[in-house]
Parts: C-alpha cells; sequence; structure tokens
C-alpha cells in the first residue's frame, strides 16, 4: 500500500490546487480522478476545465467574435461578406484549448511532485482509498489526511429526463455539431443564460423557461432588470413562472409542456437543455459506511476548517455546495492546504466575485440592494452608465451600468454590480477594494486611466456624493 500525508479525491479546481499548494508545502501528495480519456489517461481540471468554465468561454468568446463581425462590424466601417459560423471547427478549436489546458495541469501536478492516479476513489476506512482503475485493476492508498474534492454533476429532473440526444444537459449543449433552429432551455440561471447566448448568437431560436417569478434573483435588481431587457432584445425569448410538466419527443422534436400563470403551454423545440443547477458527486465515495454527514441535498456538510464529521477527511469545492464556482473551490484548496500546515488558512466567503459570461457581462461582489434593506443597513447608491464612458463609446460597445453600495455611516463598500463590456474584469478592482476595506471614498480619490472602461467604477464612486462628472 502507497503511503502519502495527504490524498485529494478530484481534480477539479478545488482538488488539484489543494494537491499543488499541499506540495508545496512539503507534503507527499496524491491526486485522484475518474475522468479519463479513451486511453485510460486522467482528463485533470474537473468540470471547469472539460465540461464547464472553459470549454463554455471558449464557445462564448467564438460566437461573440461571429456576433460582432455579423452585427457590430459594419457601425466600425467594417465591410464583410461570405460570413459563415463553422461549428465543427469551432468545437475542435474549444477541444484543443481544453486538451492544452488539461495537459498544463498534469505538468504543473507533475513539477510540484503530486502523483495523479487516474481511477474511481472510494473509502475502504478513514484513512485508507481504493482505486479502480478503468482496466479493472486497483491500487490502494493510505493518507493521514483525505480531501474529497469531487465536485458535481447536473440534477437530473423527471419531467424532462436527459436522453443525450435531443433532451440534453450542459455538457451536451456544450458539444452540439449543428445549430439547432429551436433551442429550450429549462433554468435561467448561469448556464441558461450562457448556452443560450452561444446558440442564439449562431442563428438558434431560444426559448428559457424558468420556474422562479423574478429574473436572476441573486444579482442587484438594477443589473438583473438591465440583463432582462438587454438579453430579451438580443432575442432570447425569457419566459419566468414557468412550471415545466413533460417533455416528450416526438417525430425528432421535443414536446416541452408548462404552466404559467394559470394557463397550460406547449413550446416545440429541437433541442432541449436541462440546466436546473447541480448537485453533489459522491458516487462510489462509500460516505455513509464512514458515516460523514452530507444535508438533505448530499453535500458534504464541513466546519470552518472543511474538516467533515470524521476526523482527517475535509471536504472543499463544490461537493460542499455554496457557491458553486471554480475561484471559490481553488481558494477553499489553498486555505485547507494552508490549515493542514498549521498555517492560518481562510476564504473570505464575503468578497467572492459572480460573473455571467453573458454580452455585455454581469459581475458582482458583495450585498445587493435588497439584502442591505433585508438586513436593516443603511446605504448609499452610485450608478454610472457605460453610455457616459468615451471608451465605451470608442468601442461601440455602451450598454450597461456600475453601481456601488456603500454603507451610510461608514462609507465601507457593501457591494458593486456591473453589467457592461469586460465586467468580469472590471469586478477584480471591487474585490481588491472589498477585502482591503476600502470606502467607496477611496475608489473616488484613486486615479483611474482615461480613456479606460475602469473609469465608471470612479464615477459610481463620485456619484455616490452626487458628485459624478459626466453625468
Ligand atoms: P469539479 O470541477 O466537478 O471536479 C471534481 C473532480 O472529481 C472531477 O474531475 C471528477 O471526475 C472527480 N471525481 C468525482 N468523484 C470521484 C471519485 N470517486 N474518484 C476520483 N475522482 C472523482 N464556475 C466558475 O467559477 N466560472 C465559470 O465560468 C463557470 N462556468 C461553468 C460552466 C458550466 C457549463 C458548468 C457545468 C460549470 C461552470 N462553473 C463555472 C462551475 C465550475 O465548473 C465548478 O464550480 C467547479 O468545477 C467546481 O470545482 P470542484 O473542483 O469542486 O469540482
Ligand atoms: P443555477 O442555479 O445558476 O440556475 C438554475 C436555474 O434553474 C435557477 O434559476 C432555478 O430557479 C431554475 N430551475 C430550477 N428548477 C427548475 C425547473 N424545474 N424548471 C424551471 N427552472 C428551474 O444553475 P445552473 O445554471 O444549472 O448552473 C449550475 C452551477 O454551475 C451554478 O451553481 C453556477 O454557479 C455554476 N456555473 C457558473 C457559471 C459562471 O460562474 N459563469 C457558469 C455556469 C455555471
Amino acid at each position: 500500500m502507497q503511503q502519502y500525508e495527504v490524498i485529494v479525491v478530484g481534480a477539479g479546481p478545488a482538488g488539484y490546487v489543494c494537491a499543488i499548494r499541499c506540495a508545496q508545502l512539503g507534503f507527499k501528495v496524491a491526486c485522484i480522478d475518474k475522468r479519463v480519456n479513451a486511453k485510460g489517461k486522467a482528463m485533470l481540471g474537473g468540470t471547469c476545465l472539460n465540461v464547464g468554465c472553459i470549454p463554455s468561454k471558449a464557445l462564448l468568446d467564438s460566437t461573440h467574435h461571429f456576433q460582432f463581425l455579423n452585427h457590430e462590424a459594419k457601425t466600425h466601417g467594417l465591410k464583410i461578406s461570405g460570413l459563415e459560423a463553422d461549428v465543427p471547427a469551432m468545437q475542435k478549436r474549444k477541444n484543443r484549448v481544453v486538451q492544452t489546458l488539461v495537459g498544463g495541469i498534469a505538468s504543473l501536478l507533475k513539477k510540484s511532485g503530486v502523483d495523479v492516479f487516474a481511477g474511481t476513489a472510494g473509502f475502504m476506512d478513514s484513512n485508507r482509498i481504493r482505486v479502480e482503475h478503468a482496466d479493472g485493476t486497483s491500487r490502494e492508498l493510505q493518507g493521514k489526511f483525505i480531501v474529497i474534492a469531487s465536485g458535481s454533476v447536473p440534477v437530473a429532473i423527471p419531467v424532462a429526463q436527459v436522453d443525450g440526444d435531443h433532451i440534453i444537459d450542459s455538457t451536451g449543449a456544450l458539444e452540439l455539431r449543428d445549430v439547432p433552429e429551436r433551442l429550450g432551455i429549462i433554468g435561467a440561471g448561469a448556464i441558461g443564460l450562457e448556452m443560450g447566448s452561444v446558440w442564439s448568437r449562431l442563428g438558434s431560436r431560444v426559448v428559457v423557461l424558468e420556474a422562479l417569478p423574478d429574473f436572476l434573483p441573486t444579482a442587484d435588481q438594477a443589473v438583473s432588470s438591465e440583463a432582462f431587457k438587454i438579453l430579451t432584445q438580443q432575442g432570447l425569448d425569457l419566459r419566468m413562472n414557468c412550471r415545466v410538466q413533460g417533455a416528450q419527443v416526438k417525430d425528432g422534436a421535443v414536446h416541452v409542456e408548462y404552466a404559467m400563470d394559470g394557463d397550460k403551454h406547449l413550446v416545440e423545440v429541437d433541442k432541449l437543455v436541462v440546466a436546473v443547477g447541480r448537485g453533489p458527486d459522491t458516487e462510489g465515495l462509500h460516505l455513509d459506511d464512514l458515516e460523514i454527514k452530507t444535508d438533505q441535498r448530499g453535500f458534504i456538510e464541513v466546519d470552518s476548517r472543511w474538516e467533515t464529521s470524521v476526523k482527517g477527511i475535509h471536504a472543499i469545492g463544490d461537493v460542499t455546495g455554496g457557491a458553486m464556482l471554480a475561484h471559490k473551490g481553488s481558494e477553499e484548496g489553498v486555505a485547507l492546504a494552508e490549515l493542514l500546515a498549521g498555517q492560518a488558512g481562510h476564504v473570505n466567503y464575503e468578497t467572492i466575485p459572480w460573473v455571467i459570461y453573458t454580452w455585455p457581462e454581469i459581475a458582482w461582489v458583495g450585498k445587493t440592494e435588497s439584502q442591505c434593506k433585508e438586513s436593516g443597513i443603511e446605504y448609499r447608491t452610485g450608478v454610472f452608465p457605460f453610455m457616459a464612458l468615451g471608451r465605451a463609446r470608442a468601442m461601440g460597445d455602451a450598454k450597461g451600468l456600475f453601481k456601488i453600495i456603500g454603507d451610510a455611516g461608514t462609507d465601507r463598500i457593501l457591494g458593486v454590480h456591473i453589467i457592461g463590456p469586460n465586467a468580469s474584469e472590471l469586478i477584480s478592482e471591487a474585490v481588491v477594494a472589498m477585502e482591503s476595506e476600502l470606502y467607496t471614498e477611496d475608489l473616488a480619490r484613486t486615479v483611474h486611466a482615461h480613456p479606460s472602461l475602469a473609469e465608471g467604477m470612479h464615477e459610481a464612486a463620485l456619484a455616490l456624493d452626487g458628485r459624478a462628472i459626466h453625468i
């Protein structure tokens, strides 16, 4: 039996980052992942790299270029003829991006001295793991600490069962080789909106059926209503308050029945994507044998040091629930490694940025205005539109707004909400400011380069006091 100080189950952004940080701190580390290619080689990087963040962004970027060339280039004086979207080539490029990065993670783990095993891990007892390889062989590893970073899988709903052909999940939506004429999506969350944007830009008529009455309820209302307006203008048919009752494949099409406002409706689509959230992937780990506690939905319960109900076994990332974001999992991985090494690992959950990669992008950090109201916090807001920014106008991309919420008493930044071009990059300034416990006045007094989109942050901070210059 091979002996390790730390065994990490799962090589997603939580697991592989934890493994590397543990190795940097001097531990002897093993990292196991069950995702393998046809040759039985580990496909490292987890959901994020293989079927999540990266492939979706590759397709979003390709289709964003297509959208620009097709619809906006002419406003820049660019005449384009013969433009065509070659979807198989787009998919090939996406796969190359993924392959390159998977190889990169293998090199990083090797360089760090982490032993990687391709296979499915299951607990034998609280410090022994059996790894079942694809070729039917197995091996046993013993570890002082075991970290579960086994991630998540799409949630299934009985009314629309994924068949991998007409009814698909996010992985299927990333792999389509033809543009469906009519695309249905259940769930107006991050996946629904990102995948809806990809295929709508390529020409699909996209209808999104969302159960909740409010659109993007976790975002600030100023941003979610602006997003609803812009995405609808782009052609996404966003139907709220829908209860999907059934989805049948008939004559090559999916007939989706749903109830909305007390009435029954039917929509016919060529493909239906089910994107209603993700649940923990704990299959085959034998958690029950060890009495590792999970919540009602099966997410592993951990304490403030990411330790499960069993001493020496920790869990991080999507499998513990909360925000299902790659960067949140990675930060937990680093913090846990540092705690195991006796250092002071910590994650500030108040400053985790959220981004939805539609165009314009949607990004936020901290509290929304409704959350401030609910908590009885006295606050002030400063709003500034992209259309008043010279750089946004020069780019020809001036939809959206910045909104900063500051504490009325202390002036501390409580939340920053952006919808606009490059919001995913712009939000980092707000994250650093909040992490550093800055005041809105600090943003107002900081020099921002001209012309730049970041000037919107400066102006929104000035707007808190009614002293924005360009509005
Ligand atoms: P995962 O990435 O799921 O990795 C877990 C790994 O554990 C997997 O590789 C799995 O094979 C392995 N595993 C599971 N069980 C075992 C076992 N028994 N033995 C061995 N190995 C096992 N997040 C963002 O922050 N930004 C985005 O833009 C973004 N886009 C996304 C787009 C899509 C389409 C999807 C589906 C998700 C997206 N996410 C995004 C979410 C992000 O992918 C997850 O939050 C992140 O991957 C979670 O990391 P993790 O390491 O906890 O788990
Ligand atoms: P989500 O939780 O973001 O959205 C799911 C949506 O489906 C919700 O709006 C929910 O109300 C709705 N819904 C649930 N059941 C329904 C039903 N029966 N009928 C109609 N609507 C229903 O989940 P997702 O979009 O599937 O994404 C999964 C996870 O992956 C999320 O936690 C997200 O954080 C992560 N992700 C992140 C990004 C990003 O950071 N850019 C991108 C994609 C996915």
